[in-house]
């Protein structure tokens, strides 16, 4: 929990396993695996959804209190006008969306959303520009942003797209806690959904943000038109880097007008879950975050990712430039739950 953090003062619920002081070591000593193959990960995606859940489950409680849940929020420091053409972006210049671009935020109003997260309740702030990659000038900003967000007591991370080594080297000099890039989606499919830059891009920027001793955040966003076989294979490739993402967001497409995948088919509620729970078997280690998506999720889909093993959310109510569920709502709903957040 980050320093001067109190969730009774912010209407958390402390969860009652937080509070035992005789309560089991709960961290697993097994190692975990990465050598997951696409037979084996194909394989938890078919069991049977009770032997699938308990066996999330179990790999859950092994690795995390499972009363507790980590809280982030995320704030778009630069938002719109972006070259890229990832299909399900309403960033992008080339989609006719009702997001306009706007310039670089000033470090002042930064702090004060930092500020206002840490009062609500977040331990971590994570802050996006819609850059393909950041230029060197924009890189003193982010600089400056993420040394004055860490003052405050909060764990940074920033999503700036692409970055060279050097790049990575200064955010981690500046204090950068994580970072986050997306595979988004298997080798396969993400041709269609990303044109501008490649698979191996991605991974070669994940590799530059881990040698620079930054942790990682990487996930993917499903429900874009891919097949099981296509989340099958997103898996296996997270699940198979040298060292597992610390954190895994897996997304839940938020369809936008404008964008290519606005008229995509809704992906049945089970199979996100599925998804989860597959994360949290292979990656038992990793933070998996319940991220885009939920303000069109029902609570008890919610629930059940949280019972698959998710353990993390973005909280409040947008996420960069999609809506997201109110303090209020989410509040709620982990308090009805029993859930706390994670220290
Ligand atoms: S996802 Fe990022 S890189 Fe892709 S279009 Fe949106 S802002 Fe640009």
């Amino acid at each position: 929990m980050a320093k001067g953090f109190s969730p009774a003062a912010v209407g958390f619920k402390t969860s009652p396993m937080t509070l035992a002081a005789d309560a089991p070591p709960r961290l697993s000593t097994a190692l975990p695996r990465h050598d997951w193959t696409r037979d084996e990960v194909r394989a938890l995606f078919d069991l049977p959804f009770p032997e699938l859940m308990f066996r999330a489950q179990s790999a859950h409680r092994q690795n995390f209190d499972p009363t507790e849940v980590q809280i982030s929020t995320l704030l778009s420091i630069k938002t719109g006008g972006c070259p890229e053409d990832c299909a399900y972006c309403p960033q992008s210049a080339r989609y006719d969306t009702a997001v306009a671009a706007e310039k670089m935020m000033a470090l002042e109003a930064v702090l004060q959303e930092a500020r206002a997260a840490k009062k609500s309740g977040a331990s971590r702030f994570c802050m996006g520009a819609a850059w393909r990659s950041p230029k060197d000038r924009d890189l003193d900003s982010v600089c400056a942003m993420v040394e004055g967000v860490k003052a405050l007591g909060l764990e940074t991370c920033a999503t700036l797209g692409m970055l060279s080594a050097p790049q990575a080297q200064r955010l981690k000099d500046s204090g950068l806690d994580y970072y986050n890039h997306n595979l988004d989606t298997s080798p396969e499919f993400y041709d269609h959904i990303i044109t501008t830059r490649t698979y191996r891009d991605r991974l070669e920027t994940l590799d530059h943000v881990r040698r620079a001793g930054i942790h990682v955040c990487c996930g993917g966003i499903v429900g874009m038109g891919e097949t099981r076989e296509d989340r099958i294979g997103m898996i296996a490739v997270l699940a198979s880097l040298p060292a597992h993402p610390e954190s895994v967001p897996i997304n839940m497409l938020v369809k936008v007008a404008g964008t290519p995948l606005s008229g995509e088919s809704a992906l049945d509620p089970i199979e996100f879950v599925r998804t989860v729970a597959v994360a949290r078997i292979t990656m038992p280690r990793s933070v998996v975050r319940l991220s885009a998506g939920r303000e069109d999720m029902s609570e008890e889909t919610q629930a059940l990712c949280f019972l698959a093993g998710a353990n993390s959310i973005f909280y409040g109510p947008k996420l960069l430039t999609t809506p997201n569920p109110g303090r209020d709502r989410d509040r709620e709903l982990m308090a009805r739950l029993g859930l706390g957040p994670m220290e």
